[in-house]
C-alpha cells in the first residue's frame, strides 16, 4: 500500500524568486519526512521540480505524472521516483486525485489555478472528500480569496464554498494541518 500520499499543485516556471523556490524545498523536504509520499506534475522545472527533489533528496516517495504533450517542455523528472505519462491534462489531473488523499496548492501560475479550483470544485459537488489547503506564504492566494470573496457577496459562489477548501499561512501550520487530517482519515 502506498504511504499518505500529499498531491502538490504549484508553478512549472522558472524566473521566481528565490524565496518561492526555498519554500517549495521546504516543503518537499518536510513532506518525505513526516513519510509522506509527493504526487506532482513530474516536471523538472519550477517549483514543481524543486519540491520533487527535495522529497526525493530527503528519501521520500515521489510520484510524477505528466501529459505526453508536456514531456519536454516541462522536461519530465527522471531519478526522483515513479514517473507516469498520461494522454492529457485531464487525465494527469485525474491520475494526481486518484493517487493522492489530500492536495496542496503552493504558489503557481494558470495551470496550478486550474488544477487546484477544480479540486475545490469536486470537493463541492462530493465527487471526492479530500481536503484542498491553499499555502498562503506571501499572500499569494489573497486576490483569489478576494475572488471568492466578491463572488459570494454578488451571489454567483455559494456561501457554503469555505467548507471545501482550507487557506494555512505557514509551513508549519500546513503540515499541522496535514497530520490532523491524516488523523482523521486513520480513524475513519
Ligand atoms: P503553472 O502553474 O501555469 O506553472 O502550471 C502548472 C502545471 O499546470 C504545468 O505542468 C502546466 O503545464 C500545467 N498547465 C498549464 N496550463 C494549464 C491549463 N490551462 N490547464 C491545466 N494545466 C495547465
Amino acid at each position: 500500500m502506498n504511504p499518505y500520499s500529499v498531491c502538490v499543485f504549484c508553478s512549472a516556471s522558472v524566473q521566481l524568486p528565490e524565496p518561492y523556490i526555498e519554500l517549495a524545498r521546504q516543503f518537499g523536504a518536510r513532506v518525505a519526512r513526516e513519510g509522506y509520499r509527493l504526487v506532482y506534475g513530474g516536471g523538472a522545472r519550477g517549483l514543481m521540480g524543486s519540491a520533487a527533489r527535495a522529497a526525493a533528496d530527503a528519501g521520500g516517495a515521489v510520484l510524477g505524472v505528466m501529459p505526453e504533450v508536456l514531456v519536454k517542455r516541462e522536461e519530465l523528472a527522471a531519478g526522483l521516483g515513479e514517473n507516469i505519462i498520461v494522454g492529457s491534462l485531464s487525465e494527469r489531473k485525474q491520475r494526481m486525485a486518484d493517487a493522492s488523499q489530500i492536495f496542496v496548492a503552493l504558489p503557481g501560475g494558470i495551470g496550478t489555478l486550474d488544477e487546484v479550483t477544480e479540486m475545490i470544485t469536486w470537493n463541492e459537488l462530493g465527487i471526492h472528500t479530500k481536503p484542498v489547503l491553499l499555502l498562503n506564504e506571501f499572500g499569494f492566494w489573497d486576490p483569489l480569496l478576494e475572488f471568492f470573496r466578491r463572488g459570494r457577496s454578488v451571489g454567483v459562489i455559494r456561501a457554503g464554498l469555505d467548507s471545501h477548501y482550507a487557506v494555512v499561512d505557514t509551513l508549519d501550520g500546513l503540515f499541522e494541518r496535514l497530520r490532523s487530517e491524516r488523523r482523521a482519515e486513520v480513524s475513519v
